[in-house]
C-alpha cells in the first residue's frame, strides 16, 4: 500500500483544501523531509489572496524539518543524514549559474517563477509537477538533488528555527545591502517579524541608534522592539515621525532606512527619504507598488541617496542567522506568537494579515500539530 501524505493545497484565491498525495519514491539523488515548522510571512498573505497563477499550490516557503529518507548520493552531496534537522531555502537552484556558484540562489533562473514557467520554488511551484510536494504546508516535502539546505544547530529548536527566514533577511537587508555596522544609525519602519529581525541584526552588528516605527495597533510589537534592542519607538499615528527622528538625531537624520511595512503605500518611502542624513544615506525599499506617482527623484539626487531592494537572502545570511539563533543572545523565542495545525492554514494566513488577533508577530504552521 502506498504511503499517503496530507497537504493543504491552495486551489483558488483565498481557498485551501486538504488533499492526499502519494509519498514520493526517492532514488539515490533525492530525499524527503518530514516538515516540522513552516513559517508564514506577508508574502503568503498576498499570494493567497491573489495567486500569481491558477494551478494548485502547496504554499509554505520558510520550511524546517527532519530528513526523513535520503538517497546515498543526496547524503553525500549535502552532508546531512536521515534524522538531521534542516532548514530548506525556498529557492531551488541550478548549481551551475554564476548566482548559484556565489551562494545567491535567490537570483537563479531555475527558481524564478516570474520568468521561468518550469521554475521550482517551495511554496510557489504547482503541485501538478512530478513529486507534488513542493511546499511546507504538508506533512512531508520533496527534496530534489538541487534543494538548498542548511543544517540547524542542535541547540536550536524547530520552533526557534522557524524564524530563520526573517532573521536571514534581516542580516541580508540591513547589514549586507544597507551596510549597517559599528556606530550606524538606523530607522526601521514596521515592527512585524521582519522589522524585529532587522532590529536584532542591527543591534548585533553594532548600530548605535535604532529607531523603530509602528502604528497604534503595534503597542505590543513596539515593546518587543525595545526588548530586542531598539533605542526609540515611534507611533506614527499619534506623533509626527519626521519631527521625532530629527529631535532624536539632533537634526542629523539617520544613515540607513529599512522599509519593513506591509501595504503602507508610498508613505514609508517618503518618510525614509526625509529621515536620511544630508548626504549619501541608504534606503531599502520593498517595491510593493507597481508605480510611484510623483516620486521625488530630485531629492534622491540632491541627497545622493542609494536605493536598495529587499530581495530575499543569500546562503551565507542563512548560516549567519542560524548562528544568531544558536547564540541565544536575544530572546527571539518571543517572536513566535502563534502556531496552527495543517487544517487551519486559512486562519493562520489570516492571522498574519492581522485579521485574527492583534498580538501576532510570527505565525508558524505545524503540520503534525493536533488541533
Ligand atoms: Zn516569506
Ligand atoms: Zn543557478
Amino acid at each position: 500500500m502506498t504511503e499517503k501524505v496530507l497537504a493543504a493545497v491552495r486551489t483558488a484565491p483565498g481557498t485551501t483544501e486538504i488533499r492526499e498525495f502519494p509519498m514520493p519514491e526517492i532514488g539515490d539523488d533525492d530525499a524527503v523531509m518530514r516538515v516540522e515548522v513552516a513559517g508564514i510571512c506577508g508574502t503568503d498573505v498576498k499570494i493567497y489572496a491573489k495567486p500569481p497563477f491558477p494551478d494548485p499550490v502547496i504554499m509554505g516557503h520558510e520550511n524546517i524539518g527532519v530528513v526523513h529518507r535520503a538517497g546515498a548520493g543526496f547524503t553525500e552531496r549535502h552532508g546531512v543524514r536521515e534524522g538531521d534537522r534542516i532548514f530548506v531555502e525556498h529557492y531551488v537552484g541550478c548549481y551551475r549559474c554564476e548566482w548559484c556558484r556565489a551562494g545567491q540562489y535567490r537570483h537563479c533562473e531555475n527558481t524564478d517563477w516570474r520568468t521561468n514557467p518550469d521554475a521550482r520554488r517551495y511554496g510557489y511551484t504547482s503541485a501538478d509537477n512530478p513529486q507534488h510536494l513542493w511546499g511546507g504546508f504538508a506533512q512531508y516535502m520533496y527534496l530534489p538533488w538541487n534543494a538548498v539546505l542548511h543544517r540547524v544547530p542542535d541547540t536550536v529548536s524547530a520552533e526557534l528555527a522557524g524564524i530563520v527566514t526573517p532573521m536571514s533577511n534581516g542580516i541580508e537587508w540591513a547589514l549586507v545591502d544597507g551596510g549597517v555596522g559599528y556606530d550606524s544609525t538606523v530607522l526601521i519602519q514596521g515592527p512585524g517579524q521582519q522589522g524585529l529581525s532587522q532590529t536584532v541584526a542591527c543591534k548585533q552588528a553594532g548600530a548605535s541608534l535604532i529607531i523603530v516605527t509602528g502604528t497604534a495597533r503595534d503597542t505590543a510589537r513596539l515593546g518587543m522592539a525595545k526588548t530586542l534592542g531598539a533605542d526609540h519607538t515611534i507611533d506614527v499615528t499619534s506623533e509626527d515621525p519626521l519631527q521625532r527622528i530629527r529631535q532624536i538625531t539632533g537634526g542629523t537624520g539617520v544613515d540607513v532606512v529599512l522599509d519593513c511595512t506591509a501595504g503602507a503605500g508610498g508613505a514609508p518611502v517618503l518618510l525614509g527619504i526625509d529621515a536620511l542624513k544630508r548626504r549619501a544615506g541608504t534606503l531599502l525599499i520593498q517595491g510593493e507598488m507597481a508605480a510611484f506617482p510623483d516620486f521625488p527623484v530630485k531629492k534622491i539626487t540632491e541627497k545622493a541617496i542609494t536605493i536598495k531592494s529587499a530581495r530575499g537572502h543569500s546562503f551565507r545570511s542563512c548560516e549567519l542567522a542560524l548562528n544568531q539563533l544558536a547564540s541565544h543572545r536575544f530572546p527571539l523565542e518571543q517572536l513566535t506568537t502563534h502556531t496552527y495545525p495543517l487544517s487551519e492554514v486559512d486562519t493562520a494566513i489570516r492571522a498574519v494579515a492581522g485579521q485574527v488577533d492583534e498580538g501576532v508577530v510570527h505565525v508558524s504552521l505545524l503540520p503534525w500539530k493536533e488541533r
